[in-house]
């Protein structure tokens, strides 16, 4: 089924759908991960709903122009939350011919940001064609909450209590039982924050960059950016237009950075390394030794897993930002398959992955793929932590995939008899990687690798819906 067109698949769905292999399933989130989860399910015959608090598909690629209700950090629990953290001008950072789905190619269309690098309403865009094109919007409920999610075993039997609430209604809900839940609700929406020294008595402006929409506020101000990794190195740049000073501290940099150098198209961006210390005359004091006297830290500091509504009675659980315990970045070892999360691996490309993870857990549901036992599952699992352990990495690392991800890709298109990973795929993450890194503020425009580019279009023209 995987090779038919969708137009041909969806009248043997019916049919499917009444077969004992197919289940009820509850997809929670219809960003990139939920509407490629409600494709593959669909696709293998299952009866599926998915459940979207807002009241559009594309998860995090719907920008909002709205920020949270709390003091900018986002950290208090009861807060009013906006999901989205994109930005006004925020650019993709992977080229669109190896960011989209592998069988609905992201192309360029007339009339829409046709650049390698999107914008993000582009993305969204194309999401919503994706969400088109295979129906999914039919099995959408929009403007619902998955507010509960909780396992009832009756012995050998597991099922899921699902209670969703309408965003528009106060009191009340609606409960159901599905035979399995996929989890797609996204993890860059709860914000995790730099733990500095003296924090509290400091007496600027902080905020967390989930909060972040346009530079204009930071005009003529001395900021310090915690956090080098994309949105760290992205957001600096951009603020230091207007800025006086920018000061990224950051954990890791290369060995070749001469902290003594202000970089950026304005020579007003200084790296350091870590925050020693805040004090209450305003000072940001850096490990290295320097200081500056700041008006905004700014924490690009990343986020925390958060699933609110899931009680798997302590099956799972988040452990120093590690979902687990996971067989395979999926499955809890005694729930599986009934219950799956998609899209948790970070440092990767995520749609790719996504669909392959869905496709694992549709046919693992129908029954076309056994699963290892429990045991083996969960042995499994106490391995790869341990080996996480004997590198020297802590299990806040586990799901950073950044240097196994396509070697991850394969086992699970091996698993689902899918093809293996496109060499020109790789070949163009990898010059990508490497020409960010060279070229942190041009690679979206000026790309080394132009011929890959164009080779890659030609193939994915070729794809036949
Ligand atoms: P999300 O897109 O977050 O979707 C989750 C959905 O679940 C949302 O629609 C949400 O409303 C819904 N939801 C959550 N909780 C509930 C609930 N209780 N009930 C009902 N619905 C719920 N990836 C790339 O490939 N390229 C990039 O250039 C790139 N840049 C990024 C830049 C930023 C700033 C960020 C934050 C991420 C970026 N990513 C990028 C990663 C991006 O997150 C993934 O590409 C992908 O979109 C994640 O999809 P998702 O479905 O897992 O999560």
């Amino acid at each position: 089924r995987g090779n038919m067109k969708w137009s041909e698949m969806e009248s043997e769905n019916e049919t499917l759908r009444k077969s004992p292999s197919s289940c009820k399933v509850a997809v929670i989130g219809a960003g990139a991960a939920g509407l490629v989860a409600a494709r593959e399910l669909i696709r293998e015959g299952h009866d599926v709903i998915l459940f979207e608090q807002t009241e559009s598909v594309g998860g995090v690629w719907v920008y909002d122009p709205e920020i949270e209700d709390d003091d900018l950090l986002g950290i208090r629990k009861a807060r009013k939350r906006v999901h989205s953290s994109m930005y006004a001008s925020l650019r993709t950072n992977l080229p669109r011919e190896i960011m989209g789905y592998t069988d609905f190619p992201f192309l360029p269309k007339e009339g829409r940001d046709g650049r390698r690098f999107p914008g993000h309403a582009e993305v969204a865009a194309y999401l919503e064609d994706f969400a088109e094109f295979y129906g999914i919007l039919n099995y959408v409920q929009f403007c619902t909450v998955v507010e509960y999610v909780g396992v009832c075993k009756k012995g050998n039997k597991i099922s899921w209590n699902v209670r969703t609430r309408r965003r528009d209604e106060t009191e009340g809900g609606k409960e159901e039982v599905f035979d399995a839940v996929v989890v797609c609700n996204g993890h860059y929406s709860e914000p995790k924050l730099a733990e500095v020294p003296g924090i509290s008595k400091w007496p600027g402006v902080q905020l967390h960059s989930h909060n972040y929409r346009e530079p204009g506020s930071f005009t003529d101000k001395i900021v310090v950016v915690i956090g080098n990794a994309a949105s760290g190195e992205d957001i600096s740049r951009e603020i230091a237009r207007v800025a006086k000073e920018v000061h990224i501290s950051g954990r890791t940099w290369s060995s070749n950075v001469d902290f003594s150098e202000p970089i950026g198209d304005h020579g007003n961006i200084w790296r350091h390394t870590m925050i020693e210390c805040t004090c209450e005359d305003g000072t940001v004091k850096f490990k290295s030794g320097g200081s500056v006297s700041a008006d905004i830290i700014m924490h690009c500091t990343g986020y925390f897993y958060y699933f609110p509504f899931l009680d798997t009675q302590g099956e799972v659980g988040v452990d120093d930002n590690c979902v687990g315990p996971l067989y395979q970045h999926v499955f809890p070892p005694s729930l599986a398959p009934s219950i799956g999360f998609v899209g948790l691996p970070w440092k990767v490309v995520p749609f790719q992955l996504c669909e392959l993870q869905s496709r694992w857990i549709a046919m693992a549901l129908s029954g076309k793929i056994s699963l290892p036992s429990p045991q083996e599952m969960m042995n499994l699992v106490q391995d790869f932590y341990a080996k996480l352990e004997a590198s020297g990495k802590t299990k806040r690392l586990a799901h950073n995939l950044a240097t196994s991800q396509y070697e991850y890709d394969n086992w699970l298109s091996d698993q689902t008899g899918s093809a293996p990973v496109e060499t020109w795929r790789i070949k163009i993450y990898e010059a990508t990687s490497r020409n960010k890194r060279h070229n942190p503020e041009t690679y979206r425009d000026v790309w080394p690798d132009e011929d890959l580019h164009y080779q890659a279009f030609a193939l994915l023209e070729q794809i036949d819906l």
